[in-house]
């Protein structure tokens, strides 16, 4: 069994030891459980814990996700890639999305929220590893897509998102972070104040990633366990 209470508390406190680290405040951190994969129990665990949102990567898994925690206050915030033709569940299931990465998705998400009437708050992602199997806008590319999606009614633009290459260098995984950072400040130079969310730090990265000035880590493993296989 798997203590999820325990874990969420756990890396609550090393959260709060990273933000002492790097002379923040822990309140500006949200620690954001990814439940992908897992039974629906595990969220009723950090429900019981607190936790109100919750990240699920595939669009797909949103309907059964709502319909079966019917009973519980939260909320699903997507985090993972979605493929165009998934924007209506985007739309009519998701709390958020942290993952805009085209604007192609952008317009689709912008047609299918004006036909709900209602208004989407999103994070840019970016690809600050320039991995190609990662997703998201490239750096030199963000401020200019931000710009069009900001003239999209229905999507609210709250900050980005990255992950960060999946390696034990600790430089490199800085670096990735930082360039978030930076894109964040030109967002506030070019368009005002706003863009507070930067979405970064998985279970492997996440104290570089608070160190760094993530204002939300997305952790799965550290506070599910290992994900079960898809079926
Ligand atoms: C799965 C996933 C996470 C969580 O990954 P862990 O390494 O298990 O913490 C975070 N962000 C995204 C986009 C994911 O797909």
């Amino acid at each position: 069994m798997v203590d999820v209470a325990g874990n969420l508390a756990a890396v609550r406190g090393r959260i709060e030891l990273a933000c002492a680290r790097a002379g923040r405040d822990p309140s500006e951190v949200e620690l954001l459980p990814v439940s992908k994969m897992h039974a629906a129990s595990a969220i009723r665990d950090a429900s019981a814990a607190g936790y109100r949102r919750f990240g699920e990567n595939r669009p797909q898994a949103l309907p059964s996700r709502a319909e079966e925690l019917t009973d519980l206050d939260i909320e699903l915030v997507a985090i993972g890639r979605v493929q165009t033709n998934k924007a209506k569940l985007i739309a009519q299931y998701a709390a958020e999305l942290q993952s805009l990465d085209s604007l192609d998705l952008a317009r689709a998400l912008e047609r299918r929220l004006d036909g709900l009437g209602r208004r989407l708050p999103v994070l840019v992602q970016v690809n600050t590893s320039g991995e190609d199997a990662k997703t998201g806008f490239a750096p030199e590319g963000t401020l200019a897509a931000v710009a069009e999606i900001l003239v999209l009614e229905h999507l609210d633009v709250r900050g980005l998102m990255t992950m960060a290459a999946n390696t034990d260098d600790s430089d490199a995984i800085r670096r990735a972070f930082r360039t978030l950072r930076a894109l964040q400040t030109r967002l506030r130079d070019a368009h005002g104040d706003g863009f507070d969310t930067l979405s970064m730090g998985m279970s492997g990265d996440y104290e570089l990633a608070v160190e760094e000035g993530s204002t939300c880590v997305r952790l799965g493993t550290t506070i599910f366990g290992t994900r079960p296989q898809r079926a």
